[in-house]
């Protein structure tokens, strides 16, 4: 088992795919001139297989894929396909943007894939271009309405909130779960953003969106026996109808409870997202290192893990490698 030294067990890997977008959220890439990874920097798939195997050698089972924007991956379903087929993975997961999931979600459905995360942060197409700089609002929609025909169900949608930006998507985006049948889930905005701009003051606390849907449509109540590693907290309004999840990483951190490691695109394992260190495993995948030695270096990064991010203090250091280089 992958237990750090607080007694958490890790049996949650995120692995990036690519560090590329097709869209550029303030949030997290700079607006230009992004210098991206090499290809052959890139772990192949049969080198993420290999890593996968690994980490469920030592008791990970659930798996899920991001970026970057994962569907600019060519043939991601094959991977998908790929980590489907290791015998102990229970979950697998795919959090996208949306922009090339109508062309993508009968094919990744078919590789085996059932849990699918779009982010859209705003309903309205203004909003939404200022906010990734790039059009394609429309298509995100389609994409979704594609991929629930498909049966992905539910569909969860990531919604960041920005205080001054996002205010006024709120009861939009509450409606369209209770509409559409998506689960909404609002993310507090963590600095992990390329240009540093993140302060304090720019987020839009979970407690505020409560109370905003609460009034603006109707009281929300918790989800009884929610997962205690899962970092949402799930409400249901007063109806029954919409379900509504929020992730509070900076106002009510859930480090505590963090079950996850991370495989970035170029190879290196990071313990947590706000990470100061790696461990590079690329150069031991293509050095003809044996899987136990891989495993040692899994084992020795989880149990290295520091007890939480300290956003909230002084002490506060924001990584190197913003969101989009170290996988959502
Ligand atoms: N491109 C895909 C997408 O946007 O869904 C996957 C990668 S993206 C980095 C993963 C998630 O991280 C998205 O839901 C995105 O909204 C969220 N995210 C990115 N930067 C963030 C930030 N600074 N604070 C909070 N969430 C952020
Ligand atoms: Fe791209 Fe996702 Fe980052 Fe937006 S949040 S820029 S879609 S990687």
């Amino acid at each position: 088992m992958l237990v750090d030294s607080f007694g958490r067990v890790h049996t949650n890997l995120r692995i990036s795919v690519t560090d590329r977008c097709n869209i550029r959220c303030f949030y997290c890439m700079p607006a230009d001139n992004v210098v991206f990874m090499n290809r052959r920097e890139l772990l192949t798939f049969e080198e993420i297989e290999r890593f996968a195997r690994v980490a469920v050698s030592l008791g990970v089972n659930k798996i899920r894929l991001t970026g970057g924007e994962p569907l600019v991956r060519r043939e991601l379903h094959r991977l998908v396909r790929m980590l489907c087929d290791i015998p102990g993975v229970l979950d697998i997961g795919v959090t996208t943007n949306g922009i090339l999931l109508g062309e993508q979600a009968q094919e990744l459905w078919d590789a085996g894939l059932r849990r699918l995360n779009v982010s859209l942060d705003a309903l309205s197409p203004e909003k939404f271009r200022e906010i990734t700089r790039r059009d394609g609002f429309e298509k995100v929609i389609e994409g979704i309405q594609v991929a629930q025909r498909v049966g992905f169900d539910p569909v969860k949608i990531n919604a960041v909130s920005v205080r001054g930006l996002t205010e006024d998507e709120i009861i939009p985006l509450g409606r369209f779960a209770r509409e559409t049948g998506v689960e909404m889930r609002f993310i507090e905005f963590m600095p992990l953003d390329a240009d540093n701009a993140w302060e304090r003051e720019k987020v839009l606390f979970a407690h505020e969106i409560i109370e905003t849907l609460s009034n603006g449509i109707m009281p929300l109540a918790p989800v009884p026996d929610q997962n205690p590693h899962a970092p949402a907290t799930e409400f249901e309004f007063a109806d029954g109808v919409g379900r509504i999840g929020f992730i509070a990483s900076v106002s009510q951190p859930f480090c505590m409870s963090c079950d996850r490691f991370r495989l970035t695109a170029d190879g290196k394992i990071r313990n947590c997202l706000f990470s100061l260190e790696e461990t590079d495993i690329k150069s031991m995948l293509r050095g003809g290192e044996p899987d136990e030695a891989i495993a040692r270096a899994i084992v020795e990064s989880v149990s290295a893990k520091k007890e939480g991010h300290e956003i909230n203090t002084a002490r506060f250091i924001q990584p190197d490698r913003p969101m989009y280089s170290i996988g959502g």
